[in-house]
């Protein structure tokens, strides 16, 4: 998969899971209506069941009534919005994470890089799962085919360097949360003071374990660059699970206290993997439509 940081607006391989590019069609159906400039407000319920979407255009407020209310609002926006519609519980919010990413350079003797065809051409599964995972975190590799940020600042030697990212797993804490902001109701607050000792240990690791993936290169030097500020890959504030105690909605997506209201997308991954999350998404999204649609056929 490439990466959607801007560097194409077109996929020519569909790669990229979208609205666009997949479902356009969808629009074309006379009863789908798509509202745009508007705000979600809250989900409105009476007894136990979603009645309807508050909502929010050119400064009106309005409700759209609904048998069905499906929440695709990303893991910021979906439990904010559920605790805007006073759905209670202890976990929801909680558990915000993803994955952690320690930027390496390494310089090259005679080996000139950057040949590939996409941005990122290799992905490393060396450290991916295994028994290294019940002493640190497990993590995907990226091959970046781009010079990231440098050429290798050395006459004849420009393309002798190769830029790679340790992708880790992280795992979920309750530090780490969305909640309606108190100074600005209408807005999220967002805590996330760290990632958890486990991704640490990892990123630790690496100089232990870097020499032995990269033996079969001529390796000069390497640099351990820094740790990204995010990954944009938000997960984990409305937790799926069989127990409505400990999970915000079921396998079906379904919410368990109000059962014609769905969550959709990554909030609902109980625990992080190193790998980028939406596929996955996607095909639980896709799974859990057709789940629906079946059991009302
Ligand atoms: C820079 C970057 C690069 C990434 N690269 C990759 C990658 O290479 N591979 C990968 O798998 N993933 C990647 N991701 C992650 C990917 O973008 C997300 O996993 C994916 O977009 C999540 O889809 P979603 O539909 O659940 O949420 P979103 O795409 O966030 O869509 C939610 C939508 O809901 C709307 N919304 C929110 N609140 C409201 C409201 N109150 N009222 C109305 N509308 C609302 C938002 O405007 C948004 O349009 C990347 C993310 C970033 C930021």
């Amino acid at each position: 998969m490439c990466c959607a940081t801007g560097v194409c607006t077109l996929c020519p391989a569909d790669a990229k899971f979208t609205i666009q590019n997949e479902m356009a069609h969808l629009y074309q159906d006379s009863r789908v209506s798509l509202m745009l400039e508007s705000e979600a407000l809250a989900v409105e319920t009476e007894g136990g069941q979603a009645t309807g979407v508050r909502y929010k255009q050119n400064g009106k407020e309005l409700v759209a009534k609904a048998d069905l209310v499906v929440l695709g609002a990303n893991a910021i926006f979906n439990p904010y919005l559920l605790q805007r519609s006073n759905l209670t519980h202890p976990l929801l919010g909680k558990r915000l994470h993803e994955q952690v990413g320690q930027h390496v350079r390494v310089d090259l003797a005679g080996v000139h890089n950057f040949q590939g065809s996409t941005m990122i051409t290799g992905h490393g599964y060396m450290l991916y799962d295994g028994p290294h995972r019940s002493k640190h975190a497990a993590c995907i590799i990226e091959n970046f085919n781009i010079p990231l940020y440098n050429l290798r600042l050395e006459r004849g030697k420009w393309r002798q360097v190769a830029y790679f990212k340790f992708i880790f797993e992280d795992l979920p804490s309750n530090d780490n949360y969305v909640a309606i902001s108190e100074k600005s109701p209408h807005l999220p607050k967002v805590v996330y003071p760290h990632h958890s000792a486990d991704a640490q240990r990892g990123i630790d690791n690496l100089p232990t374990v870097l020499s032995k993936i990269l033996a079969p290169l001529p390796v000069e030097d390497i640099t351990y660059q820094y740790v990204t500020d995010t990954e944009g890959h938000i997960q984990g504030t409305t937790i799926m699970g069989n127990a409505p105690e400990t999970s915000i909605v079921d396998k079906n997506l379904v919410h368990h206290q109000v059962r014609n209201l769905m969550v959709l997308g990554s909030s609902v991954f109980p625990t992080c993997s190193p790998a980028n999350p939406t596929l996955t998404l996607s095909a639980l999204s896709l799974l859990a439509a057709d789940r629906l649609f079946s059991s009302q056929s």
